[in-house]
């Protein structure tokens, strides 16, 4: 059985909600940005989850969000 990131398939394409009342965007996986071996990527998550980078398009603040993969 394979697995997948819903959001890296689109399936999910809104974030969470920014303390400034905007809905957050979904920017893509965190390891785009930060690479693989970044502090800001755990390596445990890599295997069951993906970190996404989601940024606020008004205040510009941006959030990391552990994404569990699905089994499809
Ligand atoms: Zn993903
Ligand atoms: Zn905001």
């Amino acid at each position: 059985m394979a697995t997948m990131c819903p959001a890296c398939s689109g399936l999910i394409t809104t974030g969470p909600d920014c303390p400034c009342g905007e809905e957050m965007e979904d920017g893509g996986p965190a390891a785009d940005y930060f690479g693989p071996y970044s502090p800001y990527f755990n390596a445990a998550f890599e295997s069951t989850g993906c970190v996404h980078l989601f940024t606020c398009p008004a205040c510009g603040s941006h959030s990391l969000l552990y994404i569990p993969l699905r089994e499809v």
